[in-house]
């Protein structure tokens, strides 16, 4: 690429304690945490609301489990999901439309400032130390600064613009697929059937649905690597969250692949649409009635933190002295990025997990925390502590820290964990727990 020389005093709009870059589960979380323990914090989003996969990324059921006390609780309440329907055989999907107008209002309840519709596009250095964001805003760039940056954008953006080491995908590059999830409303729910997902053996015509559904993707009826049809039930009777459309080799840190995906997942949505019409009883008259408004990104950067959790771990349920999120569990979900379904024959699934300290921490740059999809961890660890519910009880824990390291004028790498520990547990977090 051809480059241009461009300087500019950009103005410094306001300092904080605290910045979190991301509104979806972790960074509101983290944004309401560090609020919660006095410090100035803003929360900076692309969208025009905050939420990420909970509600633009039009993303449910609410998956996964941590311990008991954490911030994720609180959040299911606000939003009515009960335990049931986080579980990931039963899962059900929460009201999106709810979820806009409670989690904003959540929100405007802290102090925090919220900066809605700014894209964070680099990080303020000083040497190796992150001392602030750009934002791209409507108003032209503008600068905060902050004694610490918690990167809750999903794809790792501030730890990228700040230099950290990060990787992308499996030993071959290739990530997990891209995703516009949609709901249909007017579902005869006596006579419509439910698949949850690869590990779902629902009969279909004398045969295992899923394999149905194969079986129709190699014959042209359903897109190739469509093929896995989930149809969640939702909080609402006759309506499905429809977890199906993909696409492949889509990476969602570079400009390119960005634009065809979302008009191939589109497409698809139509199509899948009309072919539950004529094929699956119950759905002859199915509605479209909501979907995301962008693409749903499983999988990009993962920061490389000081230390790297794997999924060896996971399936052992593996404890650590730093452990910030405690009894975290999911099985480790990936989506095949060369086909439909899932990528690995044998489904691993994991005993209760804790995640370190260390892995929120990254290598080598000071001033920044990551929480959420982005922090350190290998592809397949990423698989599992990946969905929602673990990424708040993420978002809750880096968000207390990076309170503290303000308010004692530390940084992340030097915090003292068992204060921060300690303050969890005291705000009833369980972290120890056999
Ligand atoms: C199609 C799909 C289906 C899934 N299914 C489930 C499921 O059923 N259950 C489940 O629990 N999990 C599911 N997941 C996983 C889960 O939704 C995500 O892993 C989780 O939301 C990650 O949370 P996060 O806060 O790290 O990131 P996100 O939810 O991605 O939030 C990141 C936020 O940061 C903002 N942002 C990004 N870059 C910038 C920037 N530069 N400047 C400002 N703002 C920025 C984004 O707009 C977004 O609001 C699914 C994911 C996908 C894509």
């Amino acid at each position: 690429m051809n480059t241009i020389a461009y300087t500019r005093e950009i103005p410094v709009r306001k300092s904080y304690d605290v910045i979190v870059c991301g509104a979806g589960p972790a960074g509101i979380c983290a944004a309401v945490a560090a609020a919660r323990q006095g410090a100035k914090t803003a929360l900076l989003e692309r969208y025009g609301i905050p939420g990420g996969n909970l509600t633009s990324g039009h993303v449910g059921p609410i998956l996964g489990s941590v311990s008991k006390g954490t911030m994720r609780d609180e959040v299911c309440t606000l939003l009515g999901v009960r335990d049931n329907d986080m579980d990931g055989k039963t899962g059900v999907a929460h009201d999106m439309e709810k979820a806009r107008i409670a989690l904003v209002e959540w929100i405007d309840h802290e102090n925090i400032d919220v900066y809605l519709q700014t894209m964070v596009s680099d990080a303020v250095m000083e040497g190796n130390t992150v001392k602030g964001v750009i934002l791209s805003t409507k108003e032209g760039l503008q600068a905060l600064t902050a004694s610490v940056v918690i990167d809750a954008t999903g794809d790792g953006d501030v730890a990228c613009f700040a230099g950290c080491e990060f990787e992308k995908g499996r030993d071959d590059g290739l990530m997990q697929p891209v995703t516009l999830e949609f709901t249909l409303d007017n579902v005869d729910e006596e006579r419509a059937i439910l698949c949850i997902g690869d590990i779902d053996d629902v009969q279909f015509h004398g045969q295992r649905f899923l394999d149905w559904c194969k079986q129709q993707a190699e014959a042209g009826a359903l897109p190739k690597n469509a093929a896995a049809v989930r149809l969640h039930p939702t909080v609402y009777k006759g309506s499905r969250q429809v977890n199906t459309t993909q696409v492949n080799g889509c990476d969602s840190t570079k400009l390119e692949t960005v634009y065809e995906a979302e008009l191939e997942l589109r497409r698809q949505i139509r199509l899948l649409q009309n072919f539950f019409r004529e094929n699956l009883p119950g759905y002859e008259n199915c509605k479209l009635v909501g979907s995301a408004s962008t693409t749903g990104i499983r999988e990009s950067r993962r920061i490389l933190g000081e230390y790297v959790i794997t999924a060896e771990e996971l399936a052992v349920g593996k404890r650590f002295e730093d452990v910030i999120v405690h009894k975290a569990d999911f099985l480790v979900d990936i989506h095949n990025p060369t086909g439909s379904g899932q990528a690995e024959k044998k489904i691993q699934y994991c005993i209760p997990y804790d995640l370190p300290y260390r892995c929120f921490v990254p290598r080598r740059i000071d001033g920044l925390y990551t929480a959420g999809r982005c922090i350190s961890g290998t592809h397949r660890a990423h698989a599992s502590y990946r969905v929602m519910s673990i990424c708040m009880a993420m978002g809750e824990a880096v968000g207390v820290a990076a309170a503290m390291c303000a308010e004692n004028g530390c940084t992340p790498r030097s915090l003292n964990v068992k204060a921060l520990q300690e303050k969890l547990t005291g705000m009833g977090i369980d972290l120890f727990s056999e």
